[in-house]
């Protein structure tokens, strides 16, 4: 049996550089989008067929001539998100590993010669990470990435510097560059995360502390370490400012009354109201309840999904015990 009904292809949340609302990036088959704008209130009611398709490839023209190119084939998913044809085509694919190999096209040639971020982000269980962000996705790459805090640590004189620095903090200090998605999610509702209350979990005032300590600790590197004094780095130190769609989230999360989504977005029929976005993530109420809930839409990336009426039932068991 095959269904008529015509599907969007996901690519999961995508967060204006200019700091407005964020959307559901959905395109259509024949390449037209049909993004949703994820406003308070939005309803979001869909079935995700089976499978994972390629999100197609970047094409880097020069530093500010970024341009997504849509999947030529429709292919399935070979490696994360993209075909094997789409990888291999990806200007951007070279990035984090220009300052070892000296390889990129000339477009990302243009863009690593510019000045970069170095960032410390911290995530809802404790866990900080090193990352980077180009002069112009300065807020965006911090968006996008769901931090419950985040800070600008220096500005580096371009892309080889910039991920030179980056390797050193991981080498000298553990921090890692990258935390799984569904990581940020859970550690938003998962009690028990290793956090210095007596419950175990974080608040926003001891995970202050402890984002705190990582800036310190990667300013003393650039001030020290011999690797570091004798590149051109700017320090800097400068908070991150969230989108205010993500304050119910962070407030539910600091009183300890934000709840899992019953279920994966990655398969199913799923329906509910969008009341708050942190990265890639969605606080959400569902149908009869007052609840928030947290899910990690990141998993909706490269999903085929139908529009169609759909209600997610809310966990009667688990609202009984408490
Ligand atoms: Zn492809």
């Amino acid at each position: 049996m095959t269904s008529a009904a015509p599907f969007l292809l996901s690519a999961g949340i995508d967060w204006p550089a200019d700091q407005s609302t964020p959307r559901w990036s959905l395109r259509a088959d024949d390449g037209t989008r049909a993004d949703q704008l994820l406003e308070p209130g939005t309803r979001c009611s869909f079935a995700v067929q089976p499978g994972r398709w390629c999100l197609g490839h970047t094409r880097v023209g020069g530093a500010e001539d970024w341009t997504h190119v849509d999947c030529p084939d429709g292919a399935p998913a070979e490696r994360g998100t993209q075909c094997g044809p789409c990888l291999a085509r990806d200007d951007a694919r070279h990035m984090h590993d220009f300052h070892r190999s000296g390889i990129a096209p000339a477009g990302l040639r243009a863009y690593l010669a510019k000045p970069q971020w170095l960032y410390v982000a911290t995530f809802a269980q404790g866990a900080s990470k090193i990352g980077t962000a180009g002069l112009g996705n300065k807020w965006r790459r911090l968006a996008q990435q769901g931090a419950v805090l985040a800070s600008y640590v220096a500005l580096a004189a371009d892309g080889r510097v910039v991920r030179v620095l980056e390797d050193l903090v991981t080498e000298r200090l553990g921090l890692g560059q990258a935390v799984r998605a569904a990581a940020k999610t859970a550690g938003l509702t998962d009690p028990g995360q290793g956090g210095p209350s007596p419950s175990g979990v974080y608040d926003a005032g001891s995970l202050a502390t402890v984002h705190r300590a990582q800036v310190e600790r990667v300013h003393a590197l650039l001030a020290e370490d011999p690797a570091a004094t004798g590149l051109d780095v700017e320090p800097v130190d400068e908070d991150f400012t969230p989108s205010a769609l993500a304050g119910p989230l962070l407030k539910a999360w600091n009183d300890g009354d934000l709840h899992p989504y019953p279920g994966w977005l990655s398969a199913s029929s799923h329906g509910f109201t969008v009341l708050a976005v942190l990265g890639q993530t969605l606080g959400v109420r569902l149908d009869g309840s007052e609840r928030l809930y947290a899910a990690d839409a990141s998993v909706l990336k490269g999903r085929r999904v139908v529009a169609g009426e759909h209600s997610t039932a809310v966990p009667v068991a688990q609202d009984s015990l408490f």
